[in-house]
């Protein structure tokens, strides 16, 4: 006969959302369990901000709002409720991971490893409330709370469950989409999942004989149907497979799920340079190589595949050459050819669709006691520090709910 083991809330999925679950319970000492199907938590945590960890962004709640694309007014009273500054001080006060703020508000721990954030929230748990190696794959009610039956062993029974088991990005780390699988089984309603901050596959070897070349300031915009529908501005980097960064990442989530061949992104790679502009620098730099005149305001990389001629002299620009060259450094056109893969997305886009929750406490409108937060809702935030930041404010009202 198997075992059950009793307690008052489970937080099922130990990744960045249910690790800030477990460390807010186990600051109120209240009684908990963090099931985490791995045999260790927080696995995407560690690959965070490229092993940094950007874990939060000091914006103002209110100017985080705009971060969360149609989600932002839902998540503002979690953002409010546990704002990034709080967040900071229970990571560097009771955590004690000193961090620091860099560019663009976006936070790290001060040593750069995401590993110092991860081994102190799981140290800061403590190992008698993590349970590895259970895999959620049934929840079922009960007369007063919730069985959860993993694939082996012992049943849990919890008054509470919060369900925080994230996307159907990056797989390997634990999130393949069976916590949209459990909230489904309960009744729940899953906004398809798309990849959202995802690198995009375009046509051509343009990209690939710039693999790695990374270009700051860039325009995007992303044309579907002959309409722009969406835009983003910033670093780009080019892919072996099309591009990457930032920028590209961001429009990813507006890539339709059958792109056809009139879905294309337009980059302007100098939103500054105008004919007029081009024209005076050229003429006033006559002997210079024009490859050289353009690696001033770009990658000389770019700068080349774009001229196509290193010998070629300002000099020798005809005016109908040099409109050909800014039309292509402020239009270059590239096609997208698939939608961007759930699997290799940094977040997800779609789950558990916001109607169904309660914003001022993440518990479902369908089950009482299920809690549902982070990745696993239908929210994704841009890029900088806005998803961890997400995770933290809706595991605190979840929370905050269950022990009020
Ligand atoms: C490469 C990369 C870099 C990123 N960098 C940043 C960054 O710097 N800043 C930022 O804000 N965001 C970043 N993100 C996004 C951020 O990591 C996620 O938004 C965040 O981890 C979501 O937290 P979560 O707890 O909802 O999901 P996850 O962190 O994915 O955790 C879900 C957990 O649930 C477990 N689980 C799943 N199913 C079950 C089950 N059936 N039973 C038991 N356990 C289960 C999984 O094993 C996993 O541990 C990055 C993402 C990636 C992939």
């Amino acid at each position: 006969m198997p075992e059950v083991t009793a307690v008052n809330t489970a937080v099922i999925g130990g990744g960045a959302a249910g690790l800030w679950a477990g460390c807010l319970l186990r600051d109120r000492n209240a009684g908990f369990i963090v099931l985490e199907r791995g045999n260790e938590c927080g696995r995407k945590l560690l690959l965070t901000g490229h092993g940094r960890c950007n874990i939060t962004n000091n914006k103002s709640p209110s100017e985080l709002r705009g971060c969360y694309h149609e989600a932002g007014n839902f998540v503002y009273p979690a953002l409010c409720g546990f704002t990034p500054s709080d967040a900071c001080e229970f990571i560097s006060g009771k955590l004690g991971v000193p961090l620091k703020t860099e560019e663009n508000d976006r936070v790290f721990p001060v040593s750069d490893k995401a590993s110092d954030i991860r081994d102190a929230m799981v140290r800061f748990i403590g190992s008698d409330h993590i349970k590895t190696g259970f895999e959620c794959v049934k929840i079922e009610r009960s007369e007063d709370g919730f069985n959860i039956t993993p694939k082996d062993g012992d049943t849990v029974s919890a008054k509470h469950v919060i369900l925080a088991c994230g996307g159907a990005g990056y797989p390997r780390t634990g999130s393949d989409g069976s916590g949209f699988e459990l909230a489904s089984s309960l009744g729940h309603t899953i906004a398809e999942p798309k990849a959202a901050l995802a690198a995009i596959n375009t046509c051509g070897d343009f990209c690939r004989e710039l693999s790695g070349v990374s270009v700051d300031g860039v325009s995007l915009s992303l044309f579907c149907g002959g309409r722009k529908t969406a835009s983003a501005s910033g670093t780009v980097l080019f892919t072996h497979q099309g591009i990457s960064g930032p920028a590209a990442m961001e429009l990813s989530r507006e890539i339709p799920s059958d792109p056809g061949s009139d879905t294309y992104i337009e980059a302007d790679f100098v939103p500054s340079l105008t004919d007029k502009i081009l024209a005076d620098e050229i003429s006033g730099k006559n002997s210079h190589k024009f490859v050289n005149l353009l690696a001033e305001r770009m990658p000389r990389s770019l700068a080349a595949a774009i001229v196509c001629d290193d010998e070629l002299y300002c000099r020798d620009v005809r005016s109908e050459m040099r409109k050909a060259v800014v039309k292509k450094i402020k239009m270059f056109r590239f096609d997208v050819t698939e939608a961007p893969s759930t699997a290799t997305a940094y977040v997800t886009r779609g789950g558990v669709i916001l109607k169904e929750l309660n914003r001022s406490s993440y518990e479902s409108k369908l089950v009482k006691g299920l809690h549902i937060i982070g990745e696993n809702t239908d929210v994704d935030g841009i890029s900088g520090g806005f998803n961890l930041a997400f995770a933290a404010s809706s595991a605190f009202l979840a929370v905050k709910d269950i022990l009020s």
